[in-house]
């Protein structure tokens, strides 16, 4: 009976609420954390890789001015003293000139053009004499060159703006063919074009920027030429140029929403310096993507935290109801339990699968002098006398059939049967189904009906069956005898001279002498012969399947023992007494036992007129 339910400690909800809380917060810190350091280590390659980048600009565009400066010497080397004072050298010469020139420029491809000056930077010879390929001289450097021997060569910055001039680089050499004296100027240029290649083979990005810039932010190339977000910076440029910092500065700035990181560094000894810029939408677009997956997979970790956390809340919330019920079936099973023991009727339950006795009250187990516990290890057929009756009811209630207040023979555990009125029913239960009885011991009861049975059917005084009962189990011989065609007869006895007997020695003495005459009628007559007191001091007795010569034998035998019998009245005195008998046998027009009746009484009539103590009999043929 007891119910048992997962129990759920509330204790145990809230841990599992709480580790699923942290669990939510480490995952943040975890994820953060990762997060965070992905970006670093983004940032880091990105600065990493513009310096790199940097590098390897200077050392493309180092030695493209290497290159040039070697050019322009070995041009020096071939030139003759006056070549450089004046354009017009004769035809030959010119051409010679002219064609060293090109010579040169076709040796170097990042050369634009190549031409030669006088002193007073007139142009004498150039190698392309294309619209646009002016080499103009600054007068302001060639003042400064002239100044100092030993300044051997300029840089300047062609900015591009006089119409059909393309930016770019000068570079203008000194020419001393005779030692110690000026002849003249060399001049080259390099313009974007061979920038635009060189940037264009670096791995940049969608907004990466390499740019060419002097000391005094004057941008010689750009790559692309107009970059949006990056403007170069003057002091790390200015640091550079004064050897307050040097080799490869990398600097981050954050222009137009876009994060760059840019690394500055001077090539050679020159005034230019290289700048590569990375843009953060570039060198993050990867840190983007991976946050973003991140993002979703600590999104959905998170909702399965949640998930956790709503399930444990639910079954704290399931535990609590569950207690609760709990409480509630406690007190209503307590109340079931007291109802059932205190109940008058007893009451087993059992299990139908295999008929073993779950549950038996305080009644029943009086009833059936059996122990609660023992009983638990017992079949509920065991309580019958015939287990026949309990499956056949149980096959009643299985098809639905009442079974109410059935009279039954039960057997108590020390093997004395009593009857028993028994209901059975089938309760279903949430442990399933359970097979109730309901038992009253009616041993009591059916004593006392059969006592009043036996009252109502019985003489007082001599035991044998009265008049009416006499008359009933008559008629039913009767009634089998006719249907069978088998003989009967019957016998009415009438004591001699009983007034007699009273009268001398009183009543008590007429008592004891019916009695007697009832002992001698039953041992005498058979157990199935039907043997009654009519009235008085007069008697019958019925014999089935008796001819009427054999009754007459026995109804002499009664009448002999009757007259040896010797009766010992209450007073003490021994009396002897005899008896008349009337007897007449069953004939076919008797429907009923009044006829026979009627004529063994006039039989015996006869036997009273005859002399008494005599067996006389009564024939309806020999009727007159
Ligand atoms: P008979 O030989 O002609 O039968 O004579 P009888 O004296 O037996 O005559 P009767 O049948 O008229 O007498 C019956 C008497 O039996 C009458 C009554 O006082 C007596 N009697 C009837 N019932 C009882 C009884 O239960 N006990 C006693 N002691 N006497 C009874
Ligand atoms: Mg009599
Ligand atoms: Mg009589």
């Amino acid at each position: 009976m007891r119910l048992a339910l997962l129990r759920w400690s509330g204790r145990q909800s809230l841990i599992s609420g709480v580790v699923t809380v942290l669990f939510a917060l480490g995952l943040l810190l975890i994820l953060s954390l990762q997060i965070n350091s992905s970006y670093r280590a983004e940032v880091q390659r990105a600065r990493d890789e513009a310096r790199n980048l940097a590098g390897v600009l200077e050392g493309q565009l180092g030695s493209a001015l290497r290159e040039v400066d070697l050019v322009v010497n070995g041009l020096g080397l071939q030139l003759q003293p006056g070549d450089l004072s004046s354009p017009d050298l004769g035809e030959a010469r010119n051409k010679t000139l002219q064609s060293l020139l090109l010579d040169q420029l076709a040796q170097i491809r990042q050369l634009d053009n190549l031409a030669l000056f006088s002193p007073d930077a007139v142009l004498t010879h150039r190698a392309l004499d294309t619209p646009g390929s002016n080499i103009p001289l600054k007068a302001e450097a060639l003042d400064r060159m002239r100044n100092n021997p030993f300044i051997e060569r300029d840089y300047a910055r062609l900015d591009g703006k006089g119409g059909l001039q393309r930016p770019g680089l000068i570079i203008v050499h000194r020419v001393e063919i005779t030692p110690g004296q000026l002849d003249g100027w060399v001049g080259a240029t390099i313009t974007t074009q061979y920038f635009d290649r060189v940037f264009g083979n670096l791995a940049l990005g969608h907004q990466g920027v390499a740019m060419l810039v002097d000391e005094r932010l004057g941008v010689i190339a750009s790559y692309p030429p107009q970059p949006a977000g990056f403007e170069p910076d003057a002091a790390t440029l200015r640091a550079l140029r004064d050897g307050a910092q040097e080799g490869i500065q990398v600097r981050q700035t954050r222009i137009d929403g876009i994060t760059r990181q840019t690394a500055y560094q001077q090539i050679g000894d020159t005034p230019f310096f290289v700048a590569v810029s990375l843009s953060s939408n570039d060198y993050l677009a990867r840190w983007h993507a991976e946050t973003r997956y991140y993002l979703i997979g600590g999104a959905l970790l998170m909702a399965m935290a949640l998930l956790m956390a709503y399930f444990f809340w639910q079954s704290r919330q399931l535990s609590t109801h569950l207690r609760s019920k709990e409480k509630r079936l406690d007190a209503s099973e307590s109340r079931f339990r007291q109802m059932i023991e205190t109940t008058p009727v007893a009451l087993v339950l059992s299990r139908p699968g295999d008929h073993f006795i779950t549950y038996i009250n305080q009644q029943a187990s009086q009833m059936f002098a059996l122990p609660q516990a023992t009983a638990l290890s017992m079949r509920v057929f065991q309580l019958y006398q015939d287990r026949l009756d309990f499956l056949n009811q149980l096959e009643n209630v299985r098809q639905s059939q009442p079974v109410r207040n059935l009279e039954v023979r039960l057997r108590r555990s020390n093997g004395e049967t009593f009857w028993g009125h028994l209901s059975m029913s089938l309760a279903q239960g949430s442990a399933g189904t359970t097979l109730l009885i309901g038992i009253s011991d009616i041993t009591e009861h059916k004593a006392l009906e059969s006592e009043l049975q036996r009252r109502a059917t019985t003489d007082g005084l001599s035991g044998l069956a009265n008049r009416a009962h006499f008359m009933d189990v008559s008629n039913h011989e009767l009634i089998r005898a006719q249907r069978y065609g088998r003989p009967l007869t019957l016998m009415m006895i009438d004591i001699d001279h009983f007034k007699r007997i009273n009268d001398a020695y009183g009543h008590d003495a007429g008592d004891a002498a019916i009695r007697a005459i009832a002992a001698l009628c039953r041992s005498t007559l058979r157990d199935a012969d039907v043997i009654g007191r009519l009235g008085g001091e007069e008697f019958a007795a019925l014999l089935p399947e008796t001819p009427m010569p054999m009754a007459l034998l026995v109804a002499e035998r009664l009448r002999a023992r009757i007259e040896a019998h010797e009766l010992v009245i209450p007073s003490g005195e021994t009396i002897r007494f005899t008896a008349s008998i009337g007897i007449t046998p069953l004939e076919p027009g008797d429907t009923l036992i009044d006829p026979l009746l009627k004529r063994a009484d006039l039989a015996l009539y006869d036997a009273k007129h005859a002399g008494r103590n005599r067996v006389c009999q009564q024939q309806s043929a020999l009727i007159p």
